[in-house]
């Protein structure tokens, strides 16, 4: 048992804006009251509900390629953390299995989603996050190039597509969906890519990349899952793109939708000298439609490993900078690319880069709606996120940062004119009670009765300067993990999965061709369920 005393609580999902007033935990839950048990005096403090990412990249085969792929940078760019008698932990950009847990509980963050997860690989991704400490953890299964769901959409198959959908989800044991450059990477498998929107994937007459992410998003709502459409819309990172984003967005119009890292996909410009920023038209279209949800994507300047399952485009992006380039192909299911990088403040392109990412987040309105990320580590460590909270609660701090870009940048942007500066109950909303309701995990992102006793404690300071960056105090599912910025306690997350309905004759139809298509057997496929630590099966909410 443990009461925090004396602190402002920020717990927005519950309309409490720095409050000061009691929270109590019992049982690793909040509850209303407790009698006995330790308190921790939290005047001067602000008390809020732990951090919850809604898009990173910590685990899996990908990472550990990353890992391998440059051991000159293993010792550089994390933060310590002081862990005496802790495992060690290393990897640079894609940190190790403990220091991603250690450095995301360092800064009061308790839940993180992993983005992108193919079925042939998750049995790692799950070793992976069950080894990643401090943590409770969700999956988003990669399912816009899967051959076999690809070959139904071209038959007109839709409902049997949504049958193998919810296998795959359950046989993988993930989340919710993402679809990375639909069809994209099915085409990178013959050296090629998707191109418009409507235009057929390379080997199909009717699969277009609009055909698959209608589809998905239908049988995403015919199941019934927490968690929409988690979109890496095509074209990511191309001068121009964002008439891609905003045709992406018509076709979902109506429908909930997540789309990911927007930075990556609001530039204007026909190439690359003449790139600017999109973000005030793309923020005005999303403003528009409360269906959607995003995550911002920013980027910071200096080092990042980028890693995403959009093969095509990681293999420009070697080409572009001539870096070491990684590729992994991943049978019929999806690919990745793997391109170290640095963002300069002194390059045209990285420095509208920055300011979109921060345009996004000052010009959409509704904080329940853009979600705090980096796509860590596309757009630098998750670690980082302390100095874009400064940058966004700061405007004085933002403007001074703005004038050392390069002139020409700045003509391109339209940062110099936001004046908006968050609050901290717009940063608390941002980075945990927003994420938390997008993915539909009703006891994270808040600090209400009933609760996960996740709670992050800061000193208070001004204008977001360092929040974030030492927490006095992280509580992870009641236990007090993380004090004085050093690991106290470790203790195992949780990963939460869904199970959602599917005909069970749909493996009879899966069995023979698997075993035609896949170098695996069929029966050695599926995660089992012993495999993912303290597994906890969501709701699927299929509406009449
Ligand atoms: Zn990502």
């Amino acid at each position: 048992m443990l009461r925090i005393t004396g602190g402002k609580v920020y717990d927005p999902a519950n309309q409490v804006h720095g409050e000061v007033r009691d929270v109590s935990i019992s049982d690793g839950r909040i509850v209303s009251r407790i009698e006995g048990g330790r308190t921790i005096d939290a005047t001067g403090m602000v008390v809020l509900p732990g951090g919850v990412d809604a898009h990173t990249h910590v685990a899996g085969a990908a990472l550990n390629f990353a890992r391998a792929m440059v051991p000159e940078n293993q010792r550089q760019a994390v933060p310590f953390l002081h862990t005496p008698e802790r495992r060690m932990g290393l990897g640079g950009l894609t940190p190790t299995t403990f220091a991603t847990g250690y450095l995301y509980a360092g800064m009061g963050y308790t839940t993180v989603t992993e983005a992108a997860v193919p079925v042939l690989s998750a049995k790692h991704t799950h070793e992976e996050l069950r080894d990643t400490p401090l943590l409770d953890k969700a999956c988003l299964l990669l399912m816009a190039n899967n051959e076999i769901v690809m070959d139904l959409l071209e038959t007109g198959e839709t409902e049997r597509a949504g049958h193998v959908v919810a296998w795959l989800i359950w046989a993988a044991k993930t989340y919710g969906i993402k679809a990375v450059n639909p069809g994209g990477v099915a085409a990178w498998k013959w050296g090629k890519n998707a191109k418009g929107l409507f235009d057929p994937i390379e080997g199909y007459r009717n699969v277009t990349p609009a055909r698959i992410i209608s589809a998905l998003a239908e049988i995403i709502d015919g199941l019934g899952l927490p968690h929409p459409l988690h979109l890496h819309a095509n074209h990511l990172g191309m001068p121009g793109n964002v008439a891609t984003t905003i045709e992406t967005m018509k076709l979902l119009e109506g429908r909930r939708a997540h789309f990911a890292h927007l930075q990556f996909h609001a530039y204007g410009g026909d190439d690359w000298p003449t790139m600017r920023s999109e973000a005030a038209q793309v923020a005005d279209y999303f403003n528009a439609h409360p269906g959607f949800t995003t995550d911002a994507g920013a980027i910071l300047f200096g080092n990042a490993m980028t890693i995403t399952a959009d093969g095509p485009w990681q293999h420009l992006l070697h080409e572009l900078t001539g870096k070491k380039w990684g590729n992994i192909d991943v049978e019929n299911e999806t690919g990745c690319g793997i391109v170290p990088y640095v963002y300069k403040r002194s390059s045209l392109v990285n420095a509208i880069q920055w300011a979109v990412g921060l345009e996004l987040l000052l010009l959409i309105r509704d904080p329940w709606r853009i979600f705090l990320t980096t796509d860590h580590p596309n757009g630098a460590g998750f670690w980082r996120y302390p100095e874009l909270v400064q940058l966004l609660m700061d405007r004085d701090y933002r403007r001074e940062r703005l004038k050392a870009l390069p002139a020409k940048a700045q003509k391109r942007i339209v940062l110099g004119d936001l004046d908006r500066e968050y609050t901290l109950s717009e940063i608390v909303t941002i980075t945990s009670a927003g994420p938390a309701r997008a993915l539909g995990l009703a006891q994270k992102g808040h600090l209400g009765v009933g609760a996960d006793a996740d709670v992050a404690i800061y000193d208070e300071r001004p204008r977001g300067e360092a929040l974030f960056k030492t927490p006095r105090y992280v509580i992870k599912g009641g236990e007090v993990v993380i004090e004085e910025g050093q690991v106290r306690a470790m203790t195992e997350g949780r990963e939460f999965v869904v199970r959602p309905g599917f005909d069970p004759q749909i493996e009879d139809y899966l069995r023979p061709l698997f075993q035609q298509v896949y170098t695996m057997s069929f029966d050695n496929y599926p995660v089992e369920a012993e495999r993912v630590h303290g597994m906890q099966v969501a709701e699927c909410r299929v509406s009449a």
